[in-house]
């Protein structure tokens, strides 16, 4: 039986419609600067942000790298929240790409305030690095695919306007957010001067992202894109798939985060695990379920893992006691079942009797 993979949002397969919109997109060659089908791809998403310019990279990281790498200069500092992305899952690559410092600010659910920012600020000096860019990231993934408010990124990018900062928005998952809020993409964008979006999460692409911003900003983001390795041939083949997930896994990724507030409910009820605690308060946001074990659970997370995954519901550990499980396109409704029932059985066999 093939396992109900709640790894992550990646690991969804390309459906047959999308294959078909692969195979049928026009192509050209990239790096000559022809590809009809990245172009199109560029255009629609400059077009859904707001903004003049766009560029097609392979991986969210590289989208977000290539924006620090056009909008700073080496020994800048650049201020995000400490659970972000880009200090966690980006080995090291501002400071090996870019030169630039990390300044990480700390708050509830991966979010910070305008306070903070202009507390993190540092004015210029001889001495002291200069506070280049500011980078939000929405949804937050380790803030447990938390939701930003429209007002909390105005407040935020305003405080970092004042002191010239650039705003970059790490929107991997921006897709969620706006299937969340209702916002359009744009009412985001707005407030930032690059942002970077990814196709191979929720959306269901196999690769891509893309990053947006003003036409000079784009134009060093395509050459630190050539500098990095990423300039790829007829990569229109991908971008046919981003366009189609455009086209139709946009609204439906309402159907993942009704799912995951399926499952944090179902999982709720299991003695042994509890919600993680902001999720307790605030509820499931959008398309990730962060579980807690009980102290009386004789597993850890990664032992739970391993013992779920022998039955088929593949979950990862994120702490020492706290599992992730991310709803996408190839979970339905019925898998969610399934997995509550199968972890159920699995976490009531663990549990110490009292
Ligand atoms: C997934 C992700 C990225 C980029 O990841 P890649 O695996 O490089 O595509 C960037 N930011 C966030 C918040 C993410 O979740």
């Amino acid at each position: 039986m093939t396992p109900i993979d709640l790894r992550s949002d990646t690991v969804t397969r390309p459906t047959p419609a999308m294959l078909k919109a692969m195979s049928q997109a026009p192509l050209g060659d990239d790096v000559l600067g022809d590809d009809p089908s990245v172009i199109r791809l560029q255009e629609r998403v400059a077009e859904i942000m707001g903004k003049p310019a766009a560029c097609f990279v392979p991986t969210g990281t590289m989208a977000n790298q290539t924006a620090i790498r056009a909008q700073t200069e080496p020994g800048d500092e650049v201020i995000c929240h400490a659970d972000s992305h880009i200090i966690h899952y980006e080995t090291g690559s501002p400071a090996a790409l870019s030169g630039v410092m990390i300044r990480p600010l700390t708050g509830e659910r991966g979010q910070f305030s305008a306070a903070q920012v202009h507390e993190a600020f540092r004015a210029e000096s001889i001495h002291a690095p200069r506070s280049a860019m500011l980078i939000v990231e929405n949804t937050h993934n380790r803030g447990g695919g938390s939701v930003w408010s429209l007002d909390q990124v105005r407040d935020v990018t305003h405080a970092a306007r004042e002191h010239g900062l650039r705003c970059h928005l790490d929107g991997a998952r921006l897709w969620n957010a706006c299937a969340a809020t209702g916002h359009a993409p744009a009412a985001y964008a707005q407030h930032f001067d690059t942002i970077s979006c990814c196709f191979s999460k929720g959306l269901g692409a196999p690769v891509g992202s893309v990053v947006a911003g003003d036409a000079k900003t784009i134009a060093r983001v395509h050459r630190f894109r050539k500098m990095f390795g990423g300039t790829m041939r007829q990569s229109g083949v991908l971008a046919g798939a981003c366009l189609h997930a455009l086209d139709h896994h946009r609204e439906r990724l309402a159907e993942d985060h009704a799912n995951a507030k399926h499952l944090a409910a179902g999982l709720a009820l299991i003695p042994g695990l509890s919600l993680e605690p902001a999720q307790r308060r605030v509820g499931v946001e959008t398309n990730m379920v962060f579980i807690d074990l009980a102290p009386d659970l004789s597993m850890d997370a990664a032992s739970l893992s391993r013992a779920l995954k022998e039955e088929g519901v593949l979950m990862l550990p994120t702490a020492p006691r706290r599992l992730r499980a991310v709803c996408h396109l190839d979970v339905s409704r019925a898998a969610i079942d399934a997995a509550i029932a199968i972890i159920a059985k699995v976490v009531r066999a663990g549990l110490v009797p009292a």
